[in-house]
């Protein structure tokens, strides 16, 4: 099936002869090609009348005879080589001539035109044979068009007349008469703008015989597959020419339609690759296969239109539809990284839509729809009020919210502060007013910050004990100073001292722990005895007042030496040896236990207290993290002391760590490399 007029037209334009269609007995001009009005030596006005009114008497053309002829016996007629009288390069005179006559039969087998062809004989008899396929197809081209336009309205009306030119009082045969002039007008009128629009838009037209597989084409198309020369050329050589990655393709499109797979329609892109200019074309090719009446194809015809500056620009918008997608991506993956949910809602439609984070934050399911409703759900419901206020507040005023709530999560029932940050506006594809959101988990800083404030009341309170020890003292000494012994000055002096000097250290682990906070732990290295050191740390011990029994087990060797921060290991192992005195009863025994190997110095203090449970364990570690137990004499403390120790043995490359059961006491040990 022709599916256009512009079908039809890119052959007939492209055609060399002249050729004309009568559309009665009378020979009335319906459609003559601009070549053939030039063979007559006359203009448009010519057409809708008969041709022998429109040429001069004596230069009436010889084949009117046979014109007459072909209507009344329907038959096809061709005459070569004749001597015909026309006007050539302006001139009247007889030139040796191709003539065609093919009438137009509709369904009832009557004749209603004859398409009429005259080829003067060129010089270039390859031409002249390809012209004269040409013709072929062309005419197969212009029946097809004619029957599918004009047959449907002759079924309709039963009517077989289509001369609009006899006089009939049937009134149905003049509307299709007048249909046919209307249609073959617009043949004609398109084929000037069909004309124009194929040179402009620069459009080439092909022709494959199939049965000697020679490619034939126009000028344009043998450009655009980069050949130099030749209009023929066999169809295995064009195929070298399409861009290796399409070839297969489009030989397999081909060969498609060849077998008529394709309802004979083949409408294909591809690249070619210039024979001499190496250019890379895209190219769009359209086209139809035509049977023959044993139903093999005989003709495969179409055109070919240059894409590739459409194809540039597709690249370009690709390639820019790659990088939004690619800064989508990037974007999603930090959002995704930094652990934040994002969310929208449609106030109208009350849908929300959510990332996977937002999903998790709720514990909502990965696939499930979630409405406003799911979400306020999970909102502890002292928030909700304050939350729903806020979204009001967004919506009229276009201004930015930023709010914390307590939530549930769905899943594991656990309560979450989270953080969000967000405003309102129009949906992107909707008329509906959206909030748009992106929300953090806050809890962790939350519980910091309620460590923080538990941290200040702490120690406010462990620094008064001393302090109101350390007032009483001194009271006591100048309210007493004539009465009192000199050996109660001193006790109390002495008592004074204790209780600033606890002060200090109070204050002393405040201050590492604001150092270690703000990175400034700094570690001055020098190189010592390992026995000076344990030696010292006994000396403390055997010094205080302790209520346990302490024992020290290993051996070091004397001349075994160090390369560390000495001050700040004796710390850590006096932090251990505190703990385990606070943290155990008394008259228990505690074992400080020593050892050195080809790397490390490993420290180890074992006590019979009431040991630490699994869970707090991994946490004993964190900063301000104290073990609550409830049932035990309440042992001062602010959490500090095992943090700093693990920032001092990590910096020194070491390890730290517990062992223990609840209960059966504990070892806290450490390692720290000899050497660094
Ligand atoms: P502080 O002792 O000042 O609270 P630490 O950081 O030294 O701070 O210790 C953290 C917590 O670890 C303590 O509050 C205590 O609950 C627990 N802990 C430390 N050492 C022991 C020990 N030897 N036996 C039992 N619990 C301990």
């Amino acid at each position: 099936m022709i599916r256009s007029d512009k079908d039809i037209l890119a052959v007939l334009t492209s055609s060399l002869e002249a050729c004309a269609i009568y559309d009665s007995l009378e020979l009335h001009i319906a459609y003559a090609s601009a070549n053939m009005l030039q063979l007559w030596n006359c203009d448009k006005n010519v057409i809708g009348h008969p041709l022998e009114n429109c040429l001069h008497a004596s230069d009436l053309p010889s084949y009117i005879g046979q014109l007459k002829k072909t209507w009344h016996t329907g038959k096809s007629h061709s005459d070569k080589n004749v001597l015909v009288k026309i006007y050539h390069e302006g001139q009247l005179g007889l030139h040796a001539c191709n003539l065609t006559y093919h009438p137009l039969i509709n369904e009832s087998g009557e004749t209603y035109g004859i398409y009429h062809t005259i080829s003067i004989i060129p010089d270039n008899r390859l031409h002249f044979q390809q012209t004269d396929e040409k013709k072929i197809i062309e005419r197969r081209l212009l029946q097809d068009l004619l029957t599918q336009k004009y047959n449907p309205v002759n079924s309709v009306h039963g009517n077989t007349i289509l001369n609009r030119y006899h006089t009939t009082t049937n009134k149905r045969a003049e509307d299709i008469n007048e249909k046919l002039k209307d249609a073959l007008k617009k043949i004609i009128e398109s084929e000037e703008h069909y004309h124009f629009a194929l040179q402009s838009a620069e459009m080439g037209t092909w022709n494959l015989n199939c049965k000697s597989y020679i490619v034939h084409w126009d000028e344009r198309t043998r450009e655009l597959f980069g050949f130099a020369k030749g209009e023929s050329v066999p169809y295995d050589e064009v195929l070298k020419y399409i861009h290796p990655e399409d070839r297969n393709r489009i030989d397999h499109e081909v060969k498609k339609s060849l077998n008529n797979q394709n309802k004979g329609l083949y409408d294909v892109q591809f690249r070619t690759i210039g024979a001499e200019d190496q250019k890379l074309r895209w190219l769009h090719c359209k086209g139809r296969m035509y049977f023959d009446q044993d139903q093999q194809p005989e003709w495969f015809a179409g055109t070919t239109l240059d894409i590739t500056s459409h194809y540039a620009e597709q690249e370009k918008l690709e390639s820019i539809n790659n990088l939004i997608a690619k800064k989508d991506q990037e974007f999603r993956m930090i959002v995704e990284a930094a652990g934040i949910g994002i969310f929208s809602i449609d106030l109208e439609t009350k849908k929300m839509e959510l990332n996977d984070r937002c999903r998790e934050l709720f514990g909502f399911e990965q696939q499930a729809n979630i409405q406003e409703h799911d979400f306020f759900a999970q909102i502890l419901p002292q928030y909700r009020d304050k939350i729903r206020h806020i979204f009001m507040e967004v919506v009229l005023k276009q201004s930015p919210f930023d709010c914390q709530c307590e939530i549930e999560d769905k899943k594991t029932e656990k309560i979450k502060w989270l953080r969000a940050i967000g405003n309102s506006q129009l949906g992107v594809d909707s008329r509906h007013q959206m909030i748009y959101g992106a929300i953090i988990d806050t809890t962790h800083d939350k519980e910091e910050e309620r460590k923080k404030l538990d941290f200040i009341s702490i120690a406010s309170h462990e620094l008064k004990t001393p302090l109101t020890s350390l007032i009483a003292y001194i009271q006591l000494l100048l309210s007493k100073e004539q009465t009192l012994s000199s050996d109660k000055r001193i006790q109390y002096l002495h008592q004074s001292n204790e209780q600033a000097t606890r002060m200090r250290a109070m204050i002393d682990g405040f201050l590492n722990v604001s150092q270690l906070n703000e990175g400034k732990l700094l570690l001055h290295k020098s190189t010592f005895s390992i026995c000076s050191l344990i030696d010292y740390v006994r000396n403390i011990y055997s010094l205080k007042p302790v209520k346990h029994f302490i024992h020290y087990t290993g051996k070091v060797h004397s001349s075994q030496e160090i390369v560390a921060d000495r001050d700040k290991i004796e710390q850590v192992i006096i932090n251990f040896m505190d703990n385990a005195i606070k943290y155990s009863p008394k008259n228990s025994t505690i074992n400080m236990h020593v050892e050195v190997d080809h790397t490390y110095f490993h420290v180890q203090v074992n006590d019979q207290g009431r040991g630490i449970g699994i869970k707090d364990q991994t946490q004993i570690f964190n900063k301000f993290y104290r073990v609550n137990d409830s049932t035990d004499s309440y042992a001062s403390g602010f959490g500090i002391g095992l943090f700093i120790c693990q920032e001092i043995i990590h910096k020194h490359l070491g390890e730290i760590g517990v062992n223990s059961e609840l209960g059966e006491g504990s070892t806290f040990w450490f390692k720290v490399p000899i050497h660094t």
